[in-house]
C-alpha cells in the first residue's frame, strides 16, 4: 500500500521554507501532493495558476511530488487523491495553536487521515509568504527567502502592478 501525503497551503508565493518541508517529506512518503488553494479568503498577489506554475518550476526535480489545485474543502481533495497524511509545517509556537485546531477539525472531517507536522529548519523559521511580499513591495532583498525564479517573477509582478 502506498502512503500519500497532501501538503495544502496558499503558497503565495512558495518560499524556501515550503521547499524545505517538501524536500524533507519526499523520502518519507510514496507521493507528496502539494495542494494549492484556489478559493481562499486571503487576498493573493498571484493567481492560483501562477502559484501552481511557480511551485512546479521550483519542485520539478523532485520525482514523487505532484502539484494540484484544490477548491473548497481540503479533506475532499485529500480523499479524492487517496491521501492518508496531511502535512503541515510548523515555524514557531505561534503557529501551533491554529495548526492544532485545524488538525482537530480535519480529523473530525476525515478520521482516516492524520496530520503530521514537520518543524521548519532553523534557518527558515522567520520566513512567511506575507513578509516576503511585503519586503519585495518596498524594494527589499528577498534572495535568502525564496527560490530565484520566484524572486524574479515577484519583482516583475510588483513592477507591472505599480505601472
Ligand atoms: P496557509 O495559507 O494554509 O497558511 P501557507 O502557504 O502560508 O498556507 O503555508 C502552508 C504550510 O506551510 C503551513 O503549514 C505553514 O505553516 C507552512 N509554512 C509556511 N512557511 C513556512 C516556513 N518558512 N517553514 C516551514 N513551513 C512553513
Amino acid at each position: 500500500m502506498s502512503t500519500i501525503a497532501i501538503y495544502p497551503g496558499t503558497f503565495d508565493p512558495i518560499t524556501l521554507g515550503h521547499v524545505d518541508i517538501v524536500v524533507r517529506a519526499s523520502p518519507m512518503f510514496d507521493q507528496v501532493i502539494l495542494a494549492v488553494a484556489g478559493s481562499t479568503s486571503k487576498n493573493t498577489i498571484f493567481s492560483v495558476e501562477e502559484r501552481i506554475e511557480l511551485a512546479s518550476k521550483v519542485l520539478e526535480k523532485i520525482q514523487n511530488v505532484k502539484i494540484i489545485q484544490f477548491n473548497g474543502l481540503m479533506v475532499d481533495c485529500a480523499k479524492e487523491n487517496n491521501a492518508s497524511v496531511i502535512l503541515r509545517g510548523l515555524r514557531a509556537v505561534s503557529d501551533f495553536e491554529y495548526e492544532f485546531q485545524l488538525a482537530g477539525m480535519n480529523r473530525k472531517l476525515m478520521p482516516e487521515a492524520d496530520t503530521i507536522f514537520l518543524p521548519t529548519s532553523e534557518k527558515y523559521t522567520y520566513i512567511s509568504s506575507s513578509l516576503v511580499r511585503e519586503i519585495a513591495k518596498f524594494g527589499g532583498d528577498i534572495t535568502d527567502f525564496v527560490p530565484k525564479v520566484v524572486k524574479n517573477v515577484l519583482i516583475d509582478k510588483l513592477a507591472a502592478s505599480s505601472r
